[in-house]
């Protein structure tokens, strides 16, 4: 019975949205505009593991760091546990988690964390961009080193060069967005992470979003599209 299915639905604690897409899709910057909306926290796993890497004294700071320096992906066991204690830390009962999953075997580690805590997947977002955007994105990224702000040169500048607008710290390029870097996190991502997007298809939870154009578009039209899925009961959900 379909009211049986939807208070089954409703039972659940935790309610996980994910955002698929390549390096330089934008999903970092996507994932902050669309959290007020949803009135979801946003958890990235990169932001999670830049910061684990400034603990050089630490054997998982120093690991981290050397991967990432790479564009290589933290092994599985590592990043499932976590991002199993980073979802235990947070209140909120919508989450926005961005940069996992990256593999199938992260997928279904989700899936178990997420049984633990009477969690379940809403919708995973695939951001679409061709391959000159984004090239064109990750040429010119700039990120504060001090709060992790994220510019663009072109598309979404500081209003004073080269400073950022939040904090005022000094602004840099991310040391894992110079091209050969670049060149093995995209290769990594068509390897290992593309295959999630069949994954979640065959589940019927890939929500397709057309990830072209300027922020506030992109930014409009993945908040149509989750608004409008089964998935999402909250603020003007379908199922809200
Ligand atoms: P991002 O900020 O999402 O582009 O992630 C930056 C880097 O962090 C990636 O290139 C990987 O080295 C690492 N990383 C982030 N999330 C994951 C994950 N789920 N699995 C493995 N490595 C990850």
């Amino acid at each position: 019975m379909t009211d049986g299915a939807l208070s089954v639905e409703d039972s659940f604690d935790k309610h996980i949205f994910i955002l698929l897409g390549p390096p330089g899709a934008g999903k970092g910057t996507v994932a902050s505009r669309l959290v007020p909306l949803m009135e979801a926290e946003h958890l990235s796993t990169g932001d999670l593991l830049r910061s684990a890497a400034l603990d050089r004294e630490s054997s998982l700071g120093r690991q981290v760091a050397s991967l990432m320096s790479r564009g290589e992906l933290v092994p599985d066991q590592t990043m499932t546990s976590i991002l199993g204690h980073a979802l235990r830390r947070l209140s909120a009962e919508k989450i926005l988690l961005d940069g996992f999953p990256r593999t199938t075997v992260q997928a279904r580690m989700l899936e178990e964390e997420l049984a633990g805590i009477n969690g379940r997947v809403g919708a995973a977002m695939l951001l679409e961009v061709g391959d000159q955007t984004l090239v064109e994105r990750i040429s010119g990224r700039l990120v504060c080193g001090t709060c992790d702000k994220v510019y663009h040169k072109v598309t979404l500048p500081p209003s004073q060069q080269g400073i950022c607008d939040q904090c005022g710290s000094d602004l840099k390029r991310r040391s894992d967005d110079e091209p050969a870097t670049i060149r093995n996190r995209l290769a990594l991502y068509r390897e290992k992470t593309a295959p999630l997007i069949d994954w979640y298809e065959s589940r019927g939870q890939l929500v397709r979003v057309d990830g072209e154009g300027v922020v506030e578009q992109i930014v409009a039209r993945a908040w149509q599209a989750l608004r409008s899925d089964k998935s999402f009961a909250g603020p003007g959900g379908a199922n809200g």
